[in-house]
């Protein structure tokens, strides 16, 4: 059964981020700001402004969504449309690779739509510019022929709101961070606010789920609704091929030890990390492309996927000289502390 799984995972079980296997994933979006779990600070926010702007009859400000991948920025982007009733218009940074490409999607909105652009600090530099006018004058200006006879025109667009969501906001060109009106971070969520999304995800999808099992869920994928969903699948198939179909803890315990997740989440890469800054740094300070080069993975992967959450836990600091491991960490992985070692290669 495990070699079944490795096939069809062409990407770890904890990886954030979007792939095939999260397919089934559409169906669990929330689509009304009241079923999207956590992020009060955000959320409060935002039900302000689009109270307001509602008033106001004008489309929400631009607005900027910005965290670790998987904690439903997209899902959030889906409702601001929905609550405001327009349609949502979903591309991304690297998709828009022409001004040509953004002046075609910008053109066929409709007054008051959602733009949404995931991965905005992807954009290339020329569709950045044509970006600017269009979120501040909404209006865009388009270059007609060649050479000495080419004329510019300056095109009308509808009053549209710009979702922009980005893992990284300190790559944001500063230009392009000032526009947004609003800027909300989402934060990883607490074991409670992903068992509560567990079990409404359940009841969506017709499992039967004990408050026990959702916890057991809940406390192991990082704080992460994405990873959480993509458990309870698995986990259902634990349950109804070992057990009686009942996502109970037994079967979620079951099933994430196969999956080589570690009762607080911890995969085999995560060991792997904290590990070798453990016996090849002598708990740090080690820089993150050195790290990356040790371990084998890419430095943009530990530092998206692998390093928010070890930093929530406690176990990772990063410090100007390079990332140190913290005697949690070696409590966790059953590691002897005697304090900070020396530094030796
Ligand atoms: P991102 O765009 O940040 O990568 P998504 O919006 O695609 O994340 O969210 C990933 C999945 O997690 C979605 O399928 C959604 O069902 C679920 N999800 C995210 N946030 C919430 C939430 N606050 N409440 C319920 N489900 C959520």
């Amino acid at each position: 059964m495990s070699l079944e799984f490795s096939k069809e995972l062409d990407q770890p079980i904890i990886s954030p981020t979007l792939t095939a296997q999260d397919s089934a994933e559409v169906g669990l979006r929330p689509r009304l700001l009241a079923d999207y779990t956590g992020q009060e600070k955000a959320k409060g926010n935002l039900s302000i402004y689009l109270e307001a702007a509602k008033r106001r009859n004008e489309p929400l400000d631009h607005t900027l969504l910005y965290g670790p991948p998987g904690l439903g920025k997209t899902t959030l982007a889906g409702i601001i449309a929905n609550e405001m009733g327009v349609n949502i218009r979903i591309t991304s940074g690297p998709a828009i690779e022409k001004p040509g490409d953004l002046a075609a999607l910008l053109t066929n909105l409709n007054p008051g739509d959602v733009l949404f652009i995931d991965e905005i600090h992807r954009l290339n530099r020329v569709v950045e510019e044509i970006l600017y006018p269009a979120m501040e004058d909404f209006a865009i200006d388009i270059i007609v022929g060649k050479g000495p006879s080419a004329n510019s025109i300056r095109l009308d667009l509808p009053k549209f709101t710009l979702v922009g969501a980005t893992t990284r906001a300190g790559q944001l060109s500063a230009p392009l961070r000032d526009r947004f009106g609003v800027s909300l971070r989402l934060e990883l969520y607490t074991p409670q606010e992903l068992a509560a999304i567990v079990t409404r995800s359940a009841a969506i999808l017709g499992m039967d789920i004990a408050p026990q099992g959702a916890m057991e869920i809940a406390a192991r994928s990082r704080g992460t609704p994405r990873i959480a969903n993509r458990f309870l699948r698995r986990v259902r198939d634990f349950a109804q091929v070992c057990g009686d179909g009942v996502i109970t803890q037994a079967a979620a315990d079951l099933a994430l030890n196969r999956l080589e997740v570690d009762q607080l989440g911890l995969d085999a890469i995560d060991r792997r990390m904290l590990t070798a800054i453990i016996r090849n740094y002598g708990g740090g300070p080690v820089g993150l492309e050195t790290l990356a080069a040790t371990i084998g993975e890419e430095a943009v992967t530990l530092e998206d996927v692998y390093e928010p959450y070890l930093m929530q836990l406690g176990f990772l600091t990063r410090t100007p000289r390079g990332r140190c491991v913290t005697g949690l960490a070696y409590d966790h992985l059953h590691i002897p502390y005697e304090g900070q070692q020396q530094f030796s290669v």
